[in-house]
């Protein structure tokens, strides 16, 4: 592991307008880790992947990656510099095939000598290798899921962010999802993965972030947090 971070989020303020959302917001991601971010709705998780990706610009603070600050940068750039957003509405093309998608993705992308090609990243997902020729709109919201995750792969991504990968899936297709995941972390792909599901965080991620009126509020590996009743009761309301 490397004396500094992969990404890094430091004292970051960014908002909408005139609606400031995240306020002094630090957190730091090493290569290799999955990194979760977990808390309520509306506490600005969402905000946080966007303003790391470039849709949003930080109106303080700085992110950088890989030793290099792309707190300018916008979406394009920093998918050019290696990272990748699946956004929680997933955004595959209904009309365009299963292997059409994965091309799209893979010509889009950085295309260094680390991606996964289409054939391959087929390969690691069965459902997705079954229905290679159907269009992304046949496909059930597990299998949507995948693809969205499948085209960050192919499109070459050092760091993967994935928002809520789980929300609205059938408990069986989350377990499938969680594979994956883990699946691409072990090809050393670093993830950082917003859920409101605590449970996915406690078994996927190494570290976790809660996230409170956007401000980090809490960090822990799985086994502080899963035992920090008070935290997981007054900021998630789980216990
Ligand atoms: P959720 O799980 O509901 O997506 P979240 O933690 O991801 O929650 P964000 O989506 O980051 O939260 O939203 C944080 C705040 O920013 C909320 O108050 C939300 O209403 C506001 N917000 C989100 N998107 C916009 C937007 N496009 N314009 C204005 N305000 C927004």
């Amino acid at each position: 592991m490397s004396a500094d971070p992969l990404l890094s989020v430091d004292s970051v303020d960014a908002g909408y307008g005139d609606t400031q959302v995240l306020c002094d917001l630090s957190l730091s991601v090493e290569a290799g880790e999955i990194v979760s971010l977990v808390g309520r709705n509306g506490a600005g998780k969402t905000t946080t992947l966007r303003t790391i990706m470039g849709i949003l610009q930080p109106t303080s603070g700085h992110v950088t990656y890989d030793g290099t600050d792309i707190s300018a940068l916008d979406a394009t750039e920093t998918a050019q510099q290696g990272l990748a957003l699946v956004p929680e509405e997933r955004r595959i093309f209904p009309d365009l095939t299963v292997t059409e998608n994965l091309e799209l993705a893979a010509h889009g992308g950085t295309a260094d000598g680390d991606s996964l090609s289409v054939a391959e990243v087929l390969e690691m997902f069965e459902n997705l290798r079954e229905r290679a020729g159907n269009a992304g709109s046949s496909l059930s919201g597990g299998e949507q899921q995948m693809l969205a995750i499948a085209r960050a792969l192919v499109s070459g991504a050092d760091v993967v962010l994935l928002d809520e990968p789980t929300e609205g899936l059938a408990p069986y297709i989350v377990r499938d999802v969680m594979d994956i995941v883990a699946a691409l972390n072990d090809r050393g792909i670093t993830v950082l993965l917003v859920e409101q599901n605590v449970q996915v965080c406690l078994e996927l991620a190494d570290r976790n972030y809660l996230v409170d009126q956007g401000q980090i509020v809490y960090e822990g590996t799985a086994a502080e947090l899963g035992a920090n009743e008070d935290v997981l009761d007054r900021y998630l309301g789980v216990t």
